[in-house]
Order: C-alpha cells, then sequence, then structure tokens
C-alpha cells in the first residue's frame, strides 16, 4: 500500500484517538528487568499479591469444558451470587456486570453520552472516565479537590450544572481519600435537581469501613460501580459489576455488548465470591501494613481506605524516585501522569510481606 493510501485511511479515524490513551506502568518494570530483578516487587497495579482463590480456580477449570457454547448473556449465575454476597446490606440491589470496572463504566457513558455532552470528574483521578467519556465524543470538565484532596461539596455540585453524569471515586485512586456518605448524599439531592447521574467508583470499597451501598434505596440517580479486580484478586479475570437503579436497568441492558463476560470469568467470580475468608485475610494484611507504611517513611503518606498509598516524594521528582526504586528492584506507580497532581506523588500498592519491606528499605536508602 502506499503511504497515501495509508494517510487517506488514517484520516478516517475519529481525532479523539489521535491521543495517547492509557497509561501503563511498564517503564519501571523494564529498568527492574534490566537491573537483573526476575522477581521485583510488583507495587504499581493494585493487584492481590496472594494470588486466586482456589474456589475461582476449580471453577473455572471446571468452565472451560464449556467453552463451545455461549455464556449465559444474563450471567445470571453470578448476578444471584452477587446479590446473596449483598444481601447483608439490608437494601435490594440491582447488579449488573461488565467486561472490568472498565466495561461497566464504558456501557453506562454510551447509555448517556453523545457529542458534545457534558460530564464532571472529580479530579484527580483514575484516567478511565476520562478516555471513555472522550471516545464517546463528551466532553469532561474535571472538578479539582481540595489541598487535602478531598472533595469540596459545593464546588462539585455547582461544577455539575448542565452534565449529564458526574464520575467521583472513593476511596480514591490515586489518592486514597475516602469521601464520607453523607457527602456523597448530599451530592446526590444537588444533582438530582439537575437530572445529572452520579457513578461513584468504589473499586477499593472492600478495604475501607465506609459503606455506601444503602443509599440505593433513596437516590434514582446513583449508579455504584464495582470491580473483582481489587480484593477478590480476579484482575485477569476481567469482572466488573455495578448497582443501578430500577428505572435504569433495562436501558443498561439494551446498551451492553451481548455476551459481555466469558464462561470462565463468570464461574471464576462466582468461585471467588464463596471464598470470604479469602479476601477478609487479604483486607486485614492490607490495613495493616498500610499503618506500616505510614509510619515508616520520612515522606507524607497521604491517609489511604484502599490497597495502596498515595506518597509525596518532594522535593525530589516522583519519575526518579520510581526509576530509583526500580533499579533496587521495587516497582511502584510515578502519579506524573494524573492531570492536575504535580510531579511529587507516587502511589505505591500494599503488596505481599517480602514486597512491602524490600520497599520500605529501598524507599528509606535513596
Ligand atoms: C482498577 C480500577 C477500576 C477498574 O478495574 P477493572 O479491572 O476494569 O474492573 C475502576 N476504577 C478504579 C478507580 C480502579 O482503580
Amino acid at each position: 500500500m502506499s503511504s497515501d493510501d495509508t494517510s487517506r485511511l488514517k484520516s478516517q479515524i475519529r481525532g479523539v484517538f489521535e491521543g495517547g490513551g492509557y497509561v501503563f506502568a511498564t517503564k519501571a518494570a523494564n529498568i527492574a528487568r534490566d537491573a537483573g530483578f526476575t522477581n521485583p516487587a510488583r507495587l504499581a497495579s493494585n493487584e492481590n499479591p496472594f494470588g486466586i482463590s482456589d474456589a475461582a480456580v476449580n471453577a473455572a477449570k471446571e468452565a472451560l469444558d464449556s467453552g463451545n457454547r455461549y455464556p449465559d448473556e444474563t450471567a445470571d449465575s453470578l448476578v444471584k451470587a452477587l446479590a446473596q454476597y449483598h444481601a447483608d446490606c439490608g437494601v435490594k440491589l440491582n447488579v449488573v456486570t461488565g467486561v472490568g470496572m472498565d466495561g461497566v463504566i464504558e456501557n453506562v457513558i454510551r447509555t448517556i453520552i453523545g457529542a458534545g455532552d457534558k460530564v464532571v470528574v472529580s479530579t484527580p483521578t483514575f484516567s478511565f472516565y476520562n478516555l471513555a467519556v472522550t471516545a464517546q465524543g463528551g466532553v469532561v470538565q474535571n472538578v479539582r479537590r481540595r489541598e487535602d484532596f478531598t472533595v469540596g461539596v459545593p464546588e462539585f455540585v455547582g461544577a455539575c450544572r448542565g452534565a449529564k453524569i458526574a464520575f467521583l471515586c472513593s476511596p480514591n485512586n490515586p489518592t486514597g481519600t475516602i469521601t464520607p456518605v453523607e457527602d456523597i448524599e448530599e451530592i446526590l439531592k444537588g444533582l438530582l435537581k439537575e437530572g445529572c447521574m452520579l457513578f461513584l467508583d468504589n473499586a477499593y470499597v472492600d478495604f475501607c469501613d465506609t459503606d455506601y451501598r444503602r443509599l440505593m434505596k433513596d437516590y434514582d440517580n446513583l449508579i455504584i460501580g464495582r470491580t473483582m479486580s481489587k480484593a477478590f484478586g480476579l484482575a485477569g479475570m476481567r469482572v466488573g459489576y455495578a448497582f443501578v437503579p430500577d428505572w435504569y436497568l433495562p436501558y443498561y441492558k439494551r446498551a451492553q455488548t451481548p455476551f459481555a463476560l466469558n464462561n470462565i470469568s463468570i464461574a471464576a467470580a462466582v468461585g471467588a465470591l464463596s471464598d470470604r475468608e479469602f479476601v477478609r485475610r487479604y483486607v486485614n494484611h492490607v490495613k495493616e501494613w498500610r499503618d506500616a507504611f505510614g509510619a515508616g517513611l520520612k515522606y507524607k503518606v497521604y491517609p489511604a481506605g484502599a490497597n495502596f498509598v498515595m506518597i509525596d516524594v518532594a522535593p525530589q521528582k516522583s519519575d526518579d524516585v520510581v526509576a530509583k526504586l526500580a533499579k533496587k528492584g521495587v516497582i511502584v506507580r510515578s502519579c506524573a501522569s494524573f492531570p492536575t497532581l504535580g510531579d511529587t506523588f507516587i502511589r505505591v500498592s500494599i503488596g505481599d510481606s517480602w514486597e512491602n519491606e524490600m520497599f520500605l528499605k529501598a524507599m528509606n536508602e535513596i
């Protein structure tokens, strides 16, 4: 093909995809590998360091035999298992599923956002909302958190005038900040008057003691996103879900790709939900080490409700610190790519004990 042909074809691609896309933490991993570490401390992606529950593995293996069949398009076994898992909250919850919470977010945006529609995002935060909104032709207005990364409720509600949906992450990635339930409630009331939805991202909620589920009873403009990638250790299985209001349920289903989840991920997720002890053990481990990170470093460690902490390494630069740690076999995430956050923050996942010890030692050496 001539380069003219290629250029002509390339010009058909929508402008929104000319940008950078999602930032993966590969640079640090390459540095660690080049320094000779075959088994570095992997503290960049908030994964469960204890692996995957046996119950999930066994269920997934069994599901391989049904690989010739299309999955149940309603993922009914998973929806039922999730409803049962959450029965303790005492509120009837409508559960929808997706290919990771990322898949849920994409699908929600697809139901609401068209070209030029306004979306508000509480920043600094997880970058995928912005990418998914932009891909759909929507326009993001970032609303900055306060200096201490808490959410300024009046500013946030004020910015949502004319917006169709707003995204707020709690505990927030990458700052770890928990927004109190009362603040979310106030936001929901303010947004309801504007006909604006709130997508509350609860990817890390298992690691804190704040519970937002009861809000589903009273607020028709709330969607709560959840994932099995973090506490349940199923990042590679791509299982996300959400609680949605009654009226919204049929729209979500209509917009979803048929057969979004596959037989194996559905089975693995159902298996994982049956092993509460696995999750409990991991969550306790995270809470203990989160405190140890807070006490064991000479830098400012932000209070976090997640399986990671954010650390201000000023006056050093985050990219430099990440490179230095990688040379010592510790992979963490620089937050320099998070818009509005500045260039002195790193995000460190709570890993297995040996990884955490390796991090503390390396951090105090540099
Ligand atoms: C990890 C993460 C998700 C989505 O994870 P999936 O693996 O797609 O389920 C969503 N939101 C935040 C804030 C996350 O950190």
